[in-house]
């Protein structure tokens, strides 16, 4: 019998419609024929080819002594939005009933990793840990300027995650709006937090952690986890244990438990799944709301393993084709040892 569960944090319905038949190798992606080389000529992201590249805003000395460089951030050469050197104080146009702004902003490129055939699912824990210390570097340098309302962290991976180049990256973009789906979820967990008198997502967290079946990993700091009302098979959230509304707001040695709880997470879908297409992103509150007690950021991971077709477009349900518990379970019982070793 499909079920109808409900998220929550963000209110989302979503049918799970779990057929018995499925197998997980039905999520499986095919392997390439070819293996992915270390190095493409044409790749703007490969070493040697730097000056193909915008100026970089923060470089990384590499881990290993064989790279150049560790991480890079440069500027988007094809960015959505253009950063601003003015604070600008009031930025809405209209033009009758309609309402227009300059499109300010800041686009980012996060360069990962020097090798082109990396993904976070086979780098190691300590290379992962270079890339969030680099999102927490930007985090706070862009946090000063006046125009930015809020930061959204993400990586597109593979086709079907949205990414036009194979090269390990993500992104970041700056924007003077908190669009509608934020205000949806700070104001669902403002209000949770006036009639309860608590975190919504802390109190999802003590309710995972005593539940156990959609835990996937915890650490000291933090717990991954299947949604109860998960959007599409192997999704999967990390939430700090400590409660703060924005990533920025972490202790910086967090960020190596984060990197390990990344490592697990992206290593065992990449096994579990055959690497998976996927997106990450990580939702932080706004800048003016950092510090409030009832929003909680976190790591959101979604494979990209079905597609969005007609009905979720229409209706705004998503169709998870198996049971969180049952994702859960299969990520939980992958080793991501042999990926260390080979
Ligand atoms: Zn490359
Ligand atoms: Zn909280």
């Amino acid at each position: 019998m499909p079920e109808l569960r409900q998220n929550l944090a963000t209110k989302e319905w979503v049918i799970i419609a779990s057929e018995r038949s499925k197998k997980p190798y039905d999520f499986k992606k095919e392997a390439p024929s070819e293996p992915t080389p270390s190095f493409v000529q044409n790749c703007p992201f490969c070493i040697g080819n730097e000056d193909k590249t915008e100026k970089d805003l923060l470089v990384y000395p590499a881990l290993d002594s064989r790279w150049p460089w560790g991480v890079r951030i440069i500027p988007n050469k094809f960015p959505a939005l253009l950063p601003s050197p003015d604070c600008k104080i009031e930025p809405r146009r209209r033009e009758g009933p309609y309402l227009s702004m300059d499109g300010i902003g800041h686009h980012e490129v996060i360069i990962e990793h020097p090798d082109h055939s990396q993904t976070p699912g086979t780098m190691t824990m300590e290379e992962i840990e270079l890339v969030l210390k680099a999102y927490y570097e930007r985090y706070h340098s862009l946090e000063k300027d006046c125009n930015n309302h809020l930061i959204t962290i993400f990586q597109n991976h593979g086709v079907r995650g949205g990414a036009s180049l194979r090269h390990p990256h993500s992104q970041l973009i700056t924007t003077g709006i908190v669009p509608l789906h934020i205000r949806h979820l700070l104001f669902e967990a403002e209000r949770y937090y006036d009639d309860q008198g608590k975190c919504i997502f802390c109190d999802m967290l003590r309710y995972e952690k005593s539940a156990g079946v959609r835990i996937v990993y915890e650490n000291r700091d933090m717990v991954a986890f299947v949604p109860y009302a998960a959007s599409v098979a192997y999704e999967v959230w990390i939430l700090p244990r400590v409660h703060q509304a924005a990533f920025g707001k972490i202790e910086p040695q967090i960020l190596h438990s984060l990197a390990d709880v990344l490592r697990q997470i992206l290593g065992r879908m990449y096994i579990l799944l055959g690497d998976p297409d996927y997106n990450y992103v990580i939702r932080t509150a706004p800048y003016p709301f950092s510090d409030v007690p009832f929003y909680h950021w976190y790591f959101e991971v979604q494979p990209r393993i079905s597609q969005r077709a007609g009905f979720e477009i229409g209706s705004g349900i998503n169709i998870n084709m198996e049971l969180p518990e049952e994702s859960a379970r299969r990520l939980r019982e992958i080793s991501v040892n042999p990926l260390l070793t080979g």
